[in-house]
Order: C-alpha cells, then sequence, then structure tokens
C-alpha cells in the first residue's frame, strides 16, 4: 500500500510503499512501520525531522540502525541500514530531510526495506503515521533547533539560548565565504520552516538559491541586502534575535 499525505517523508524521495503495518492483528508485537521505496526499490532514509544522533551502531535484530532523538523526547529508530551506507555520528546534530544511510536488509530481515519507529525515552512504542503525516509534530521551536544546530556548528557553547558568546564566534556565509560551512544546513532548514521555501533543500551549500533567500530575509528584516550574513551588516543578529 502506498502511503499518502507524507508531510514529513523519512524516504528520500518521498514515495513510501507500507509493507508491514504498525501493532496488525497479525502481530501486536510490530513496533514500526516497514516500507520501501518509489517504485518498490531501495532509497536514502532520511532524517524525519532536526534532532540529534541517540545512538547508532549494529545488532542482530535491527541490524545497522540510526536513533535519533528530538526536541519533545520522542526518539525515532532507522533499522536494517545497508553496512557500511550510515552517514551521522552519535551526538551529532541532524536536520530534517538530511540522509542517515542506506535501506538495506541487515539484521533480523527478509529483504531491503526500512522499519521505521517512533518510541518514548521509556521505549513506549507510538504510531509513527500520524507522524509522517504531520498530524502530530516533534519540533514545535525551529528557532531553538536552529540556534543549537549554529552553537554547535561554529563552536559555541550549545544551549539552544543565543547570546554574546554565540554571535562572537559567528563567521561570514556566503555564495563566496564559508559556501560549505557546518552551519549552511541549519540556515537553510530555519528559513524553510520559517517560510522562505525558495531556499530549498538543506543540503548544505550555499548556492543560488541560499543567496536570494537570504536578501528576501534581509529585505524583511531591515538588513543591508546583499545575500551575505555577517555580524557587520546585522543579519546574524537578526537571525539569532539579538536585536
Ligand atoms: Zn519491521
Amino acid at each position: 500500500m502506498k502511503l499518502i499525505d507524507v508531510k514529513n517523508p523519512v524516504l528520500k524521495k518521498g514515495v513510501h510503499y507500507l509493507t508491514w503495518d504498525y501493532m496488525t492483528r497479525e502481530n501486536n508485537n510490530h513496533k514500526g512501520m516497514d516500507m520501501i521505496g518509489k517504485n518498490k526499490a531501495t532509497d536514502d532514509i532520511i532524517a524525519i525531522e532536526n534532532g540529534k544522533v541517540y545512538d547508532t551502531g549494529y545488532t542482530n535484530k535491527a541490524g545497522y540502525y540510526v536513533e535519533l532523538i528530538h526536541d519533545n523526547n520522542l526518539i525515532t529508530r532507522y533499522l536494517h541500514m545497508k553496512k557500511n551506507s550510515i552517514k551521522v555520528k552519535k551526538d551529532e546534530y541532524v536536520t530534517k530531510g538530511q540522509v542517515l544511510g542506506r535501506m538495506g536488509s541487515t539484521g533480523e530481515s527478509t529483504g531491503a526495506h526500512l522499519h521505521f519507529a517512533v518510541f518514548t525515552l521509556k521505549r513506549k512504542p507510538q504510531d509513527p503515521l500520524p507522524y509522517l503525516q504531520g498530524k502530530l509534530n516533534f519540533n514545535s521551536d525551529y528557532f531553538r533547533d536552529f540556534v543549537k544546530g549554529i552553537q554547535d556548528a561554529i563552536g559555541a557553547k550549545v544551549d539552544g539560548i543565543p547570546g554574546s558568546e554565540t554571535l562572537n564566534k559567528t563567521i561570514t556565509i556566503s555564495a563566496k565565504v564559508n559556501r560549505k560551512h557546518k552551519a549552511v544546513k541549519f540556515i537553510q532548514s530555519y528559513l524553510f520552516n520559517i517560510g522562505y521555501t525558495e531556499i530549498g533543500d538543506s543540503d548544505g551549500i550555499a548556492g543560488p538559491k541560499f543567496t536570494s533567500a537570504i536578501k528576501h530575509y534581509q529585505k524583511d528584516n531591515g538588513c543591508v541586502v546583499d545575500g551575505v550574513i555577517t555580524k557587520k551588516n546585522k543579519t546574524w543578529k537578526k537571525l539569532l534575535k539579538l536585536i
């Protein structure tokens, strides 16, 4: 069955075929949803929402797996990944849509698929569907996620609360300077979430879409409109809500 109305995808191509549902009548111990991708093929597995890598590793049952923890303390689990495909490390901050690894068939699995699950910190399973469909959310505070991601990327104290220490460590970012800096993806994700959707995917590269979205943001916020994020032109101060 093809899942419809998926607003928060976990597969990069955005097409999800359900092969085994959460807690079915036949198996009330299936604590997640099994799915395959577009044309019923494998796909890259992406983060459903901004978060932090809670755990990653291998078990005989889960195979290669990644767990993310989100702002509201729910955990998402991505199991049976392909060997050597995991692209994230424990304690790393990830943004919504970031590739975590590749669908595989490691662990207790009979064919390539993603087992996607949502758990509380106390390991109580939750139905993943409303999260995939965006009826329930992991984060309500995009700003705090953004600040934490930036703080991590620039080597400031990561507390989600911007101040002069954070501002002092900010760097110039533009299509010419630091265009592939770790901070870029957090800026992309934040601006996308607050409505500057022209910025596109959070691919971590400050290209033409990035420049035009920054200009748009600068115009809306009374900054010098130059597509460059610096302390000088006040764009960092605005982004961090320090003015
Ligand atoms: Zn499963």
